[in-house]
C-alpha cells in the first residue's frame, strides 16, 4: 500500500513501524473472507482492507477520524486476518498504535464506560468488591453492563506444592475473579504430578486490557510491574504460565512492548521468552495426564487470543484427543465468539449476533460440555447456553 508520510512522521517510532505494516499491505482482500465483522455488515469498512485505508488516512494526516473510529471499535481485534494475510500484515499491531492515537479523546456515554471499564476490570480487589456490588444493582444497570456480573466471586491461588520442578502462573485480573477454579485446578494438578506452582504476590493485570482499550501509558506502567514482580522468580522456574490465553499473548509480547525502554528492555524481553501457554507447557512437561470427565463429548472454542495472537490452533485438541476425549466437529472454528475483552460491553449487538453464531456452531453436534481457554470467551458463552462451558484444564486430572 502507498504511504505518504512526511520525514518529521517518520522520526516517530510508531508512525515509522505503522508505515512498514502499511506497506507490506498489497490490498488483495484475501483477509476479507475470514473477518467475523465483515461477514455480519457485509462493509468493507467493517474488514480489514476497508480499516487499514481508514488507519493509514487517520495516522498520516488525521483524516476520517469519527469513521476510523466507528469501524476500529467494530473490530474485535480478533486478528484472524493476520492468520489469512499471504503478506503477513501485522494487523493487530497497526491497530495498537491507531487506537492509541484514538485514545485520549472518547467523550459522551462510551468514553464514560469505558474509563469506568479500565479503573475497574485490571484491578482484581477492585473488580471483586465492584462484582458485589453489583449483583446488588445489576436490575438498575444497562443490559451490556448488568450482563457482565459474574455469577460467583473468586480468589487467585498461592504457591502450592514443593517440588523441585516449579511454574510460575499469572493469576489475571478477570480470570481470578470470574473463573477461580481454572487456576485452583491447575495447581491442584501440577501438584498432583510433581510441580510447584509459585505465584508473584505483587502482579498486577498482564496489560492487554489497556491495550485493548487504547491507553499504551498505562499498559506499560503495569508491564514494568509485572517485569518487576515476575524476575525473581523466573530462575528456577520452567515456565511463566497463564490459563487465560488473553493474557498470554500479552505477557509473550512483553519484549517487543518495551523494545524501546532502556531500563526494561531486556527483563521485558527474559519474561516473554519464559512465557508459554499452558497447552504448550504440558505438552513438554512430560507427565502422567488422564482425562477427569472421560466419556464427555467436548466442543472445543480455541480463543482467537490462542489460535491467532499465539498461533496455538491445535495444541489443545490434539491433547485432549490424546486423552481420549472425542472432540465433536465446529464449523468456522476460526470466528471469534464475540467476548473480545470490552468488547461485549461496548459493541453489545455485535457481540450478541456474534455469539449466537458461535453457539449455533458448538451446539450443532450436541456436545456434553463445551472447552475453551480464555476467561472471557468461557464467561461470554456460559451466559448464553445450557451445555455447560469449561476451561479445558478442567478436563484433565
Ligand atoms: S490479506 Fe493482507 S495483504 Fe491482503 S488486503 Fe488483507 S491485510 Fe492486506
Ligand atoms: S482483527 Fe478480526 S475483526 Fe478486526 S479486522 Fe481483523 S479479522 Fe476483522
Amino acid at each position: 500500500m502507498q504511504t505518504d508520510f512526511t520525514p518529521e512522521q517518520l522520526g516517530d517510532n510508531q508512525l515509522n513501524r505503522a508505515n512498514e505494516i502499511l506497506r507490506s499491505c498489497v490490498h488483495c482482500g484475501f483477509c476479507n473472507a475470514t473477518c467475523p465483522t465483515y461477514q455480519v455488515t457485509g462493509d468493507e469498512l467493517d474488514g480489514p482492507r476497508g480499516r487499514i485505508y481508514l488507519m493509514r488516512d487517520l495516522l498520516q494526516s488525521g483524516d476520517n477520524e469519527e469513521r476510523a473510529t466507528q469501524h476500529l471499535d467494530r473490530c474485535l481485534t480478533c486478528r484472524a486476518c493476520e492468520t489469512t494475510c499471504p503478506s503477513g500484515v501485522q494487523y493487530g499491531e497497526l491497530a495498537e498504535i491507531a487506537r492509541n492515537t484514538l485514545g485520549e479523546r472518547r467523550k459522551g456515554y462510551t468514553g464514560w464506560v469505558r474509563d469506568l471499564l479500565a479503573w475497574m476490570v485490571p484491578e482484581a480487589g477492585r473488580l471483586r468488591r465492584m462484582a458485589r456490588l453489583g449483583r446488588w444493582f445489576r436490575w438498575m444497570m444497562p443490559a451490556p453492563l448488568a450482563a457482565q456480573v459474574p455469577k460467583r466471586i473468586g480468589r487467585g491461588v498461592s504457591n502450592r506444592g514443593e517440588h523441585e520442578r516449579c511454574v510460575v502462573l499469572l493469576n489475571g485480573c478477570a480470570q481470578q475473579v470470574v473463573t477461580p477454579q481454572t487456576n485452583v485446578h491447575l495447581a491442584e494438578l501440577l501438584d498432583q504430578h510433581g510441580i510447584a506452582t509459585v505465584v508473584a504476590a505483587e502482579e498486577t493485570c498482564c496489560g492487554g486490557f489497556d491495550l485493548h482499550l487504547g491507553d499504551e501509558q498505562k499498559a506499560l506502567e503495569r508491564i514494568r510491574r509485572n517485569v518487576d514482580a515476575l524476575l525473581p522468580l523466573v530462575g528456577r522456574a520452567e515456565a511463566i504460565v497463564s490459563t487465560a490465553s488473553g493474557c498470554g499473548v500479552t505477557l509473550k509480547d512483553y519484549g517487543r512492548l518495551l523494545a524501546d525502554d532502556p531500563t526494561y528492555a531486556r527483563r521485558a524481553a527474559r519474561i516473554a521468552a519464559k512465557v508459554k501457554d499452558v497447552s504448550e507447557y504440558l505438552d513438554q512437561a512430560d507427565l502422567n495426564l488422564e482425562a477427569s470427565q472421560a466419556g464427555k463429548r467436548i466442543a472445543w472454542h480455541a480463543p482467537c487470543t490462542l489460535q491467532h495472537g499465539q498461533q496455538l490452533p491445535d495444541g489443545v485438541a490434539s491433547l485432549l484427543r490424546g486423552l481420549g476425549y472425542e472432540l465433536v466437529s465446529v464449523s468456522d472454528a476460526h470466528l471469534c465468539c464475540g467476548a473480545a475483552g470490552t468488547y461485549a460491553v461496548l459493541q453489545h449487538d455485535m457481540s450478541q449476533t456474534l455469539r449466537t453464531r458461535k453457539l449455533d456452531a458448538l451446539t450443532a453436534d450436541s456436545p456434553d460440555l463445551i472447552a475453551s481457554a480464555n476467561v472471557g470467551c468461557q464467561a461470554h458463552l456460559a451466559e448464553a447456553t445450557r451445555v455447560p462451558v469449561v476451561h479445558w484444564i478442567e478436563l484433565l486430572k
